[in-house]
């Protein structure tokens, strides 16, 4: 039991910067990363987690920090994990556009143990998710489960004033969900990036596009981070490593124009004396699976 404890540290809150306090993630259940982010007036949650009980936990924390409690939260993307806690929000929810429309094909899909297999065997879900989703709602929860629909819609940015700090939502895309939204508080050096930097899972093969990751990077890279927290990522992602992330990106695809076509044996060998060995070897991978994709 310790061990397993161990290997699966319980999502616990952490005051990260003046106004923002993030609530870990935990890989057992693949529950993604939480965040509050507190002002004077107001305090506003990103993302609402991957179930009622997940939610419920983040609350409790907050209370138990002696904050005051979000009334309104924002969605970073439509990913189970990322929303099923939405009904047992009581604030209102805030989402990009297709994140909304998303959310109402989810509302009528069968989630329970009978259900998920056809949402896997035509693509809705993957068999990634159809393993963790059980792990964090039994069937009787998913099959009491309701997804309401968001409070407010936006189309590319949402700002908030919480009373001395300003909150930006941006939508960003990118492969691992075209409605992919970060969410800036500049006054604070922080992007909470939900899973932008991820590839895409859905795909056959796990992929990045260039379409896609290089136009993601150069937003990300305007706003200037200094911190980000990521979605299943128990570290936070500093500016540091936002900067070294893009400069292998762009000299990968640069690196890979010069030398055509064809088998490049020595494309790894080639990036590693310039970037770190293994940053190369996570990014290169799906970087070439989605070479010739838009
Ligand atoms: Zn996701």
């Amino acid at each position: 039991m310790r061990l397993a404890a161990d290997m699966h540290p319980p999502c616990t809150l952490r005051r990260i910067t003046d106004h923002v306090w993030w609530f870990t993630p935990e890989s057992r259940r693949d529950r993604p990363s939480l965040a509050v982010v507190v002002g004077e007036k107001e305090s506003l949650l990103l993302d609402v987690g991957a179930s009622p009980a997940h939610l419920g936990e983040c609350l409790a924390a907050v209370a138990a920090a002696g904050l005051r409690p979000p009334a309104r939260a924002v969605l970073s993307h439509a990913h189970w994990d990322h929303v099923f806690g939405i009904e047992a929000f009581v604030g209102a929810v805030v989402a990009q556009r297709l994140t909304a429309a998303q959310l109402e094909r989810m509302r009528t899909w069968d989630y329970s143990d009978a259900g998920l297999p056809a949402l896997v065997a035509d693509g809705r879900e993957i068999a990634f998710t159809a393993e963790y989703i059980p792990r964090e709602l039994t069937d009787a929860q998913r099959r009491a489960l309701k997804l309401r629909l968001p409070d407010a819609v936006f189309e590319e940015t949402w700002t908030a004033d919480l009373g001395g700090v300003a909150v930006h939502a941006h939508h960003v895309g990118g492969d691992h969900a075209a409605d992919a939204v970060v969410i800036h508080v500049p006054g604070d050096g922080l992007l909470f990036l939900g899973d932008c930097l991820c590839d895409d899972l859905w795909a056959p093969v796990r992929r990045y596009t260039r379409g896609r990751f290089l136009p993601l990077l150069t937003q990300l890279e305007k706003l200037g981070p200094a911190i980000m927290i990521e979605g299943h990522n128990p570290e936070l992602f500093t500016g540091k490593e936002l900067i070294a992330l893009t400069a292998l990106v762009r000299d990968a695809y640069s690196t890979l124009d010069r030398l055509g076509s064809g088998p490049r044996p020595e494309l790894r060998v080639d990036l590693t004396t310039r970037h770190a060995a293994g940053l190369v070897d996570d990014t290169l991978p799906p970087i070439l699976a989605g070479l010739d994709q838009t």
